[in-house]
């Protein structure tokens, strides 16, 4: 049975909104038995942030285990990876807490990797001392690099623009883990023990999780609830498997 792969800003909801259809669609896999991960490159919220969050927008039986951020999977491969553990971070709790949980310890300089997540509280002096730690030798580990963050119908800086400053900066261009970039495919993939043979991606954006699917010649389905329409298809040049309009077209 294949497994489901789901995003969720655009294609479960939309901020604090439903999107139509979501909801039974989830229903339909809990139903059938059919498995699914939630898959994001939100590194803000915790699981049980993440999990409340939906419980609040009225889906039912959503459980901490169901997903995997960009944050979990960027302590995970640093944490195979490398064997220091030294870190300056920039982002919220879902990142601090991904980070602790793979034995990471927060310092202010000499830190061994700088880890950047979106973080709405950051100011001048923390992306200075981001700078001041990667041009001191830290690794620099990006979670995610989305150029924008929807919030309720407006577009606020996503974390892509700050990675993107602190490469400007230091001229050195980060490690990149979340969609479409296939370290967080390749650290889910070990993690729940799955094939990628057997992955269905879901979701709403053509450049991350339609582009990751497409390059790691997974089965995709785009719908179009979210930032990306069918018209974007041929202009981005990025071909979902298929593409729908409500995740009920899924229910079978
Ligand atoms: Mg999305």
């Amino acid at each position: 049975m294949k497994t489901y792969i789901i995003d969720l800003d655009g294609t479960m909801y939309s901020g604090n909104k439903n999107i139509d259809g979501a909801r039974e669609f989830v229903n339909y896999l809990q139903e059938k038995n059919i498995p699914y991960i939630f898959l994001t490159n939100n590194a803000t919220r915790t699981k049980k942030q993440a999990k409340d969050h939906m419980l609040n927008l009225g889906f039912k039986n959503i459980k901490n285990e169901d997903f995997f951020t960009s944050a979990i999977a960027a302590a995970k491969y640093a944490a195979k990876n490398f064997t220091k553990r030294d870190c300056f971070t920039i982002g919220e709790d879902g990142l601090i807490e991904a980070l602790a949980d793979e034995g990471f310890n927060f310092v202010q300089e000499a830190a061994d990797f700088v880890f950047v997540g979106l973080d709405r509280k950051a100011d001048y002096s923390k992306y200075s001392d981001a700078i001041h730690n990667i041009l001191s030798g830290a690794k620099f580990i990006a979670t995610n690099t989305d150029r924008l963050l929807p919030n309720n119908g407006k577009f606020d800086a996503g974390n892509g623009s700050a990675v993107a400053m602190i490469e400007y900066a230091t001229n050195i261009q980060s490690i990149k883990v979340g969609k479409p970039y296939p370290i967080i495919l390749d650290i889910l993939i070990t993690e729940y023990n799955l094939k990628k043979e057997d992955l269905i991606l879901v979701g709403d954006n053509l450049e991350t999780d339609i582009k990751l699917g497409y390059d790691a010649k997974i089965e995709t389905i785009m719908v179009c609830t979210g930032v990306h329409t069918k018209d974007d298809v041929e202009r981005l040049k990025i071909y979902p498997t298929s593409c729908i309009n409500n995740l009920k077209e899924l229910i079978k």
